[in-house]
């Protein structure tokens, strides 16, 4: 099963990605996590990643499309993959084709999650993560505990950096300009299956199930 799941931030991509993991037994492959991966080990390419994701803008086609060529090499990919947060603009969904027809691979189906921009707001300023587990946390969905800290191993929570409300808004922008164009992209290409986004996690999951039932 060969994935892209698209959609706003906050719309649910690396949630729903991560059930399709546990249901499909194929890698996600996020270049949102990679590269603040590389942000954290500050490598030369983290540096210079971090400049572009703290304003809240996109990094260099260049960058994102060599991370993910590489990824897509790798041989647990072979059985399928679900790619999320790539691609996000036209020019990397182009090399994206061309990666794939040079690997032999085709995909099955891009899934583009439906949310209001309301609800994309209020589920972005009130992400949290633990900073020693990485359980991710919803301070009104799926609270912490008590005082705070993670429900799971007493750590410490912390709010990424692009969460704050002055860079979501231009995240959401760049969404608009950039990435939204990508529904046509793969409509016409005859992959594209739209899915409500707005409720309860596990009932997404099964909307997403039931659509790639389809293709
Ligand atoms: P995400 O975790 O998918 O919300 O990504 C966080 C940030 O990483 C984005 O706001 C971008 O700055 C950067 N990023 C992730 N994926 C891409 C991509 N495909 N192209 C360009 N920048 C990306």
């Amino acid at each position: 099963m060969k994935i892209i799941l698209l959609g706003p931030p906050g719309a649910g991509k690396g949630t729903q990605a991560a059930l399709l993991v546990e249901k499909y037994s194929i890698p996600q492959i996020s270049t949102g996590d990679m590269l603040r991966t590389a942000v954290q080990a500050q490598s030369p390419m983290g540096i210079e990643a971090k400049k572009h994701m703290d304003a809240g803008g996109l990094v260099p086609d260049s960058v994102v499309v060599g991370i993910v060529r590489e990824r897509l090499q790798n041989d647990d990919c072979q059985k399928g993959f679900i790619l999320d947060g790539f691609p996000r603009t036209r020019p990397q969904a182009d090399s994206l084709k061309q990666v794939l027809k040079e690997l032999g691979q085709e995909l099955d189906s891009v899934i583009s999650l439906q949310v209001d921009i309301d609800a994309l707001v209020e589920r972005l300023t009130g992400r949290r993560t633990c900073v020693d587990c990485g359980k991710g946390f919803h301070l009104r969905f799926d609270p912490p505990a008590q005082d705070g800290t993670c429900r799971f191993c007493g750590g410490e929570l912390s709010q990424r950096d692009d969460d704050r409300e002055e860079t979501i808004r231009n995240r959401m922008k760049v969404y608009q300009q950039q990435t939204a164009p990508l529904e046509d992209y793969y409509r016409e290409e005859g992959l594209l299956v739209t899915v409500d986004g707005m409720g309860e996690i596990l009932k997404v999951h099964r909307a997403i199930i039931e659509a790639l039932q389809d293709c």
